[in-house]
């Protein structure tokens, strides 16, 4: 029925009902909440969403870690579903493909950043992320994500996906997997490189796969060992529940930690000439610092943020994932379940990747 109403709304150029869950303030727990994404417009494809992973930015974003949010809050920016409406200009796209949309919606398409596909730094200030967002594009109307049952957007911000692939793995490539792949690549990681996975939780694993995949030796930081024998199982040569028992040195290191640390260790892990890439944001309250006289007097160690990736490069990210089958590991739950995916996500109860199957929403 949901579906149907959808269908004629696409159809007539109304708003679209949906249906999602939601916090109403930054600590308050999910529950359901219907509210209405824009209209399709000639480049916008409808989206039944089938699957949608839960990333620890959705957690930051719906406690207000990072900024104040935008309430009430749908987070959710690993989607994967199917093609149900397509507007008239629409190329890449028909009606029952695959499509998966990632953490933005839209953006310029006009400078220097968009023009090359590294649409996430627009450089108009118009990159519209998938939630806790206001869309400029559409009255500054805020953005809902993936904890829903539908979403409505540009074609250039949706993904193909073929049909032979597991939709509810491919969910967590859109944020998980972009994310990873992209700093490895930037940093040209290669084989027999010696490359460090801190934090190994949903990214972290995405981390390893990839680097095993590149032909690099790979470890893991955790902050104990009770995952050990998933990460030896998954081709890690070792995994260190402290940096300072680690003696190994490193070409390439990956943060993903999402909570407070002491980044100065993990950098002085690294080789001369080595790279850090850090992809985990704590809330902003930690005040992490680089400390600069270590960085100085222990120089020839590159450091640097990574931010998702643009939308040719999560194209390519899935392509390549699909054809190699390198997947998350993935705990498929209801989406009553999230509140308490969310308590285990912050206890470290939670083993990697929780993906909320959206046919659990009923209205
Ligand atoms: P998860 O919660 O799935 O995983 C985090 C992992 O880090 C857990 O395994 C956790 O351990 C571990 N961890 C926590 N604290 C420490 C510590 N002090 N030392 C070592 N390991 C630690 O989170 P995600 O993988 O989904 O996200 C990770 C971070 O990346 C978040 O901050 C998120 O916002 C950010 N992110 C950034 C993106 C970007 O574009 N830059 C995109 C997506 C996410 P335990 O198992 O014990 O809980
Ligand atoms: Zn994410
Ligand atoms: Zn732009």
């Amino acid at each position: 029925m949901l579906l149907e109403n959808n269908l004629t709304q696409a159809k007539n150029g109304d708003k679209i009902d949906a249906l999602g869950y939601a916090v109403a303030h930054k600590n308050d727990t999910f529950k359901p909440f219907s509210f209405k994404r824009h209209a399709m417009g000639e480049n916008d494809i409808l989206v039944e969403i089938l699957y949608a992973g839960i990333c620890h930015s959705d957690i930051h974003s719906a406690r207000s870690e990072w900024k104040e949010g935008i309430y009430p809050m749908v987070p959710g920016h690993e989607i994967a579903g199917r093609v149900v409406a397509v507007g008239n200009k629409v190329s890449r796209f028909k009606i029952g493909d695959y499509a998966g949309v990632g953490c933005m919606v839209n953006s310029c398409g006009a400078c220097e950043a968009c023009k090359i596909s590294h649409e996430q730094f627009c450089e108009n200030g118009k990159v519209v992320f998938t939630y806790d967002c206001l869309d400029c594009f559409h009255e500054n109307t805020p953005t809902y994500g993936g904890y829903s049952n539908n979403i409505v957007v540009h074609e250039h911000f949706a993904v193909n996906v073929p049909q032979n692939a597991p939709l509810d793995k491919v969910a967590p490539l859109l944020c998980a997997g972009i994310t990873t792949y992209s700093p490895l690549k930037f940093s040209k990681v290669k084989k027999g490189d010696k490359v460090a996975v801190a934090g190994f939780g949903g990214l972290g694993v995405m981390a390893l796969k990839y680097a095993l995949y590149l032909g690099a030796e790979v470890s893991i930081f955790a902050r104990n060992d009770i995952k050990k024998n998933e990460a030896l199982r998954l081709g890690a040569k070792a995994l260190y529940a402290n940096t300072k028992t680690c003696k190994e040195r490193f070409d390439f290191i990956i943060s993903t930690i999402p909570t407070a640390y002491n980044v100065n260790n993990y950098i002085a892990l690294l080789r001369y000439g080595g790279e850090m890439a850090i992809v985990g944001l704590p809330p902003v309250e930690d005040k992490i610092q680089i400390d600069l006289t270590k960085l100085v007097f222990t120089a020839g160690k590159k450091v640097y943020g990574s931010l998702i990736g643009g939308m040719q490069e999560t194209q390519e990210m899935l392509n390549i994932s699909v054809q190699n089958k390198i997947y998350p590991e993935t705990e498929i739950i209801g989406i009553n379940d999230i509140n308490i995916a969310y308590q285990n996500l912050t206890s470290g109860k939670a083993k990697f990747r929780y993906v909320i199957d959206m046919s659990s929403l009923k209205a």
